[in-house]
């Protein structure tokens, strides 16, 4: 029997209260995430846009839906009005687009910058030298908030392997901080961990988890 509260709950209270858990409900149904909705939980991530649009219609109207993929420029208008944080900027074409999409309805949009930090030709992001550059040209963008880094480590069972990744994500997090948001509380995410790896990515920094099988996935 799965237990959705008491997952949460478990999670919760193994990353403290500085660290946000997003329940990520790619593949579950609105009956399952529901039960998360009923315990309290508020916070929620998918993946893809149209599975994103087709729950948040059966969904209640407070939750705050996350997108946490890959963001093709077409779909950008469909998410723009009501997207709490847009996890996964991977390319600076594509924050141009969501910056002219966002300008039509006059929002501005938190993002975060995805970095490439595994070693798997699979996972989208950016390099430092893409990061540095949008970072470096921040002012062309009036209707993006920059409010901090996501990536994935690599699927790997071997924790250091993963441990150097996110150590390498949370510097390069601390770095951008400190050099180009000095004196600002808007760029305050570090999204990174989930199932396999969220104690690991909280013990290097992590201060935003993103979990799914975890809560939801049936086991007995
Ligand atoms: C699916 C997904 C997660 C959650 O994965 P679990 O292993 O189910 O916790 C986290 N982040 C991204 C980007 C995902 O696509």
């Amino acid at each position: 029997m799965n237990n959705i509260p008491q997952n949460i709950q478990n999670i919760k209270s193994q990353i403290g209260e500085n660290c946000t858990l997003i329940a990520v409900s790619k593949t579950y149904p609105a009956e399952t995430i529901i039960q998360a909705y009923n315990a309290g939980h508020r916070v929620f991530g998918e993946n893809r846009v149209q599975e994103l649009l087709s729950k948040k219609d059966l969904l209640p109207n407070d939750i705050q839906w996350h997108l946490i993929g890959h963001l093709q420029s077409n779909k950008i208008k469909y998410i723009i009005d009501f997207v709490s944080l847009i996890h996964s900027v991977d390319s600076e074409k594509l924050l141009q687009a969501i910056d002219k999409e966002a300008s039509k309805i006059n929002r501005v949009v938190p993002c975060l910058l995805q970095m490439y930090i595994a070693d798997e030709e699979t996972k989208f992001g950016l390099d430092e030298t893409e990061l540095y550059h949008i970072l470096d040209n921040l002012n062309q963008y009036k209707h993006i908030q920059i409010a901090g880094v996501m990536g994935m480590a690599t699927n790997t069972i071997e924790q250091e392997k993963i441990k150097s990744e996110f150590n390498f994500l949370s510097n390069l997090y601390n770095k951008v901080k400190i050099k180009y948001f000095p004196n600002e509380t808007t760029f305050k995410h570090l999204s990174m961990g989930m199932s396999s790896d969220y104690k690991l990515a909280v013990a290097c920094g992590s201060n935003m988890i993103r979990v799914g099988s975890l809560i939801f996935s049936m086991k007995d």
